[in-house]
């Protein structure tokens, strides 16, 4: 037993066993799809970010191998050196039409946009507004900044003035930063109060927007669009991992911002861009989505069934706005062993706990996508009902 042997860790990890929040993660046998292999058994896989049914799509699959004949396996280098292919350079185009803004820079996923573009735009002298829900990555990423922060109340408009009030005079920019959507409750951000606060009190405005875009807007051009906000929000930040199918996060927004961020965001310089495969899949998304909105609207009528049958089938079910359908069980351990009862039955649902939420707020996620059929999800809503019977006793 030395220092070698990590007993720091053991501490930790034993304490996790004795909260019965310790997992074992599961291991996926096959493609994201509704259904999914685990340890050889088939489930009903509810706790995914395959919105749109795209990650094991055939016409993204056929694209990606395309890719990878005409350029490779891997861009060879970050963007700023030789990793900028054609392909790369495309995606960007496409995705400044798709979003309707000037421009947008690619990024090898959302949580490397958050943790490279907030300390770029930002600097001392500057102060950076979170909402007290913000995505993990958006908070690393304030971190990284030189930037004064505070933080307000989850959608509280009251508090956000409040701030500016006291606040604003002091500083040269300030920017506000949110969530479009905010995952694990599946709310809307206030955007066009926001919007209205930053006018109000000269203020930049970021949103987050990784469980919009593609869920949100026309066509899912995301929650900007949802709200008619274009040319109100400065920075829109997106991921290409979740309803996209693939892998990758981008910012949209001004040609400047972009030729600013090209010098100046630390994962472009120093991490290998994202590999020709998963750009050309990516690419293939866009054009599927620009195509039609049915699949679009699937995701919606598959989470507007849900919600409505687990919510006469007595679950609270908390206040989302989208697909996202939190089930609020509060107590972290019975959260756990819910999901585990589920898994039995056959249906994976990811258990959130602290400290992806607050203690005491843990939930079962699920995630409906717009692969599943409504059987399907009739048949969970079942499941969960004799879970909650059985867990009761
Ligand atoms: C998932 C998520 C991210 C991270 O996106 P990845 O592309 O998976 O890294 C960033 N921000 C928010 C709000 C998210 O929900």
């Amino acid at each position: 037993m030395g220092l070698h042997d990590l007993d720091f860790l053991k501490v930790k990890v034993d304490q996790l066993k004795a909260d019965g929040v310790y997992r074992v993660l599961p291991i996926v046998e096959s493609a994201n799809e509704p259904e999914i292999v685990i340890n050889g058994k088939t489930v009903l896989n509810l706790a995914s970010n395959n919105y749109l049914g795209f990650a094991n799509h055939p016409r993204l699959k056929a694209a990606a191998i395309k890719a990878v004949e005409q350029y490779g396996i891997g861009a060879g280098a970050v963007k700023t050196i030789s990793g900028n292919q054609s392909l790369h350079d495309e995606l960007e185009k496409a995705l400044a039409v798709f979003k309707r803004e000037e421009a947008a820079i690619v990024f090898q996923s959302g949580f490397n946009c958050n943790a490279g573009v907030i300390q770029a735009i930002t600097d001392v002298g500057d102060l950076i507004l979170s909402d007290e829900l913000n995505h993990a990555s958006i908070i690393d990423g304030v971190k990284l900044s030189k930037a004064d922060k505070a933080v307000y109340k989850h959608s509280d408009m009251a508090d956000l003035r409040r701030i500016l009030t006291e606040k604003r005079s002091s500083y040269t920019n300030v920017l506000i930063i949110t969530d479009g959507v905010f995952s694990m409750d599946g709310d809307l951000a206030k955007l066009p109060e926001i919007a209205e606060l930053a006018e109000e009190f000269q203020c930049l405005t970021y949103v987050d927007d990784a469980h919009g875009s593609g869920v949100l807007g026309e066509n899912g051009r995301g929650t900007v669009d949802h709200f008619h906000l274009h040319g109100r929000v400065d920075f829109t930040i997106g991921t290409l991992s979740k309803a996209l199918g693939a892998m990758g996060g981008y910012v949209a927004g001004r040609q400047i911002m972009k030729e600013w961020l090209s010098h100046r965001a630390r994962p472009l310089l120093f991490s290998t861009n994202l590999p020709p495969a998963v750009v050309g899949a990516l690419l293939e998304a866009l054009k599927l989505m620009s195509e039609s909105d049915e699949a679009n609207r699937k995701l919606w009528d598959n989470g507007n069934h849900f919600k409505a049958q687990m919510a006469k089938a007595g679950f609270d079910i908390g206040h989302s706005e989208t697909p996202i359908t939190p089930v609020m069980l509060g107590d972290e351990a019975l959260t756990v062993a819910f999901s585990k009862a589920l898994l039995e039955k056959g249906i994976f649902v990811s258990p959130i706990v602290f400290p992806t939420v607050p203690k005491g707020k843990a939930r079962l996620r699920v995630m409906v996508s717009a692969a599943h059929t409504t059987a399907q999800l009739d048949h969970a809503v079942e499941v969960f009902r004799e879970v909650a019977a059985q867990l009761r006793k």
